[in-house]
């Protein structure tokens, strides 16, 4: 069987890690139009020194002794299904062929959006989309020339900025259509703590706002982001609005959803046989929500991969779906989230009902009780049947892993109920005999008078 994988990052990678242990007998070609990430592919399995970040640990040198082939800086320009063939152009010799396939896997990715307002291809506006970009943010936020900075977009990636920027020193200005920042992932009660820390650093909350125009100097460099309600000064624009599916080329070759996203069933298969499709160009089972949507997470496209070519000869595996758990540490706080947030279940029409709760909980070794951490969590369920269907978790101290619980107790339909009185374990200096999620679990059904 001859299999080819389009996308090298963790779709990309993971699909060929997969069909290497599942199929090792399959040619597989690899492609990627630009480089390939070094962190993507590592440097051995045997090398105890491999760099931390690097994902799995095959290196490309054995990658090609278990006979893959990769071709970096080569583009896929085209799927002709019906001839189970593509055409390639290698952007190292300007070369173009074609190559036929028993079977395709795409993981195209997507590129960020960039706002189509005056100005927006000044220079010193950019996106954040690989490692390059991180570098170059980097080196920004050690440039004395670089004094005022605009992140647009106050979800993962605008936070992230805004932190480096704020750390270095610079004047911070976060503008976000919604009115709080992370509105997707937490609720107020933890959102209301994370903007008052925001402001606490003197950054600038233009909230519930929109930008108009850039405006720039002589030499085309950015100076000024125009907004709905007022003009904030710019040295740097970093723009976190969203992405869009890198999905152009295939216009006409597989089915795509009006967004652009490759539309495909659980078993990952788009609308032609034999081509699948993962990652952040599809949308992804959510199931809190019983819908599908896109949800841009590396482990979504991890798990799509492997399902994928699980799938690839006879289609037995539907995908499980996700819960869209993510996280991340701000601010100096760490917090996780996943399934609905009050406003993903408002727009998804969502009856919900939940409880905050707040305690302390001990997270060292000793019995001091001066090592107790703040732990602040939101429940969210269904008020008819009490199932759970989202958690979010807050403190200063590292308390996200609480929240794989929630996401498996949301995947396995546990209720309120079953979580109040689940099994977690007492042990002086590391949890207390309730813990925290037992205890929402507690309050929900006193809510419910089911205590
Ligand atoms: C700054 C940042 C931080 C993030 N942090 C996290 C995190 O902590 N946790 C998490 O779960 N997710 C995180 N994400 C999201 C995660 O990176 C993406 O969900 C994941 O990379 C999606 O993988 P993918 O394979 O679908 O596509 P992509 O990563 O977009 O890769 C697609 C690849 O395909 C290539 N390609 C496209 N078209 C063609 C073609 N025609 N021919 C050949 N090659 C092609 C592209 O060049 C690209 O390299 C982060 C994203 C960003 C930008």
């Amino acid at each position: 069987m001859k299999v080819i994988v389009v996308g090298a990052t963790h779709g990309g990678y993971e699909a060929v890690e997969a069909l290497q242990s599942i199929y090792p007998d399959a040619e597989v070609q690899w492609y990627e139009k630009g480089d390939i990430d070094p962190l993507v592919v590592g440097n051995s399995k045997n090398d105890a020194e491999k760099d931390i970040h690097s994902i799995r640990g095959m290196s490309l040198e054995e990658m090609k002794q278990c006979g893959i082939y990769v071709f970096d800086n080569t583009e896929i320009t085209k799927v002709e299904p019906d001839k189970h063939q593509v055409e390639v152009l290698s952007h190292v010799t300007g070369k173009t062929w074609r190559e036929t396939y028993d079977k395709i896997i795409l993981s195209p990715g997507a590129h960020p959006s960039l706002q189509s307002v005056p100005g927006n291809d000044l220079k010193n506006i950019g996106t954040m989309s690989n490692r390059q970009d991180i570098v170059r943010m980097k080196k920004h936020s050690e440039d004395p020339a670089i004094k005022n900075v605009v992140v647009v977009g106050a979800g993962h990636i605008g936070i992230g900025a805004a932190q480096v920027f704020s750390e270095a020193g610079k004047n911070v200005t976060v503008v976000d259509i919604n009115d709080r920042p992370l509105s997707r992932y937490l609720d107020k009660e933890l959102t209301d703590i994370l903007q008052q820390e925001l402001t606490d650093r003197n950054a600038t909350l233009a909230l519930d706002n929109i930008v108009t125009a850039f405006v720039g100097d002589d030499h085309g460099r950015v100076t000024e982001v125009v907004t709905k309600k007022g003009t904030y000064p710019a040295d740097l624009v970093i723009m976190s609005i969203g992405n869009r599916p890198n999905t152009a080329w295939l216009e006409g070759a597989v089915e795509l959803l009006p967004d652009g996203l490759i539309k495909t069933d659980e078993y990952l298969r788009t609308s032609e046989p034999d081509v699948f499709a993962i990652g952040d160009a599809t949308t992804v089972q959510y199931n809190p929500g019983q819908t599908t949507m896109s949800i841009a997470l590396a482990t979504n496209a991890r798990r799509q991969a492997r399902y994928a070519v699980r799938n690839l000869e006879e289609a037995k595996h539907p995908f499980p779906g996700v819960q869209g758990s993510s996280a991340m540490q701000a601010f100096g706080y760490k917090f996780a989230t996943t399934g609905l947030t009050e406003k993903i279940a408002r727009r998804l029409g969502i009856q919900i009902k939940s409880v905050y709760w707040e305690q302390d909980t001990l997270i060292t070794h000793s019995f001091s009780t001066d090592n107790k951490t703040h732990v602040m969590f939101k429940l969210i369920y269904d008020p008819k049947t009490l199932e759970i269907l989202g958690g979010q978790i807050m403190s200063e101290e590292d308390m996200t892993a609480h929240i794989h619980a929630i996401s498996i107790a949301i995947q396995a339909h546990f209720t309120v109920e079953q979580l109040a009185y689940a099994d977690f374990f007492f042990q002086p200096g590391l949890n207390t005999p309730w813990n925290v999620l037992n205890m929402a679990g507690l309050k929900a059904l006193q809510q419910e008078n089911r205590a």
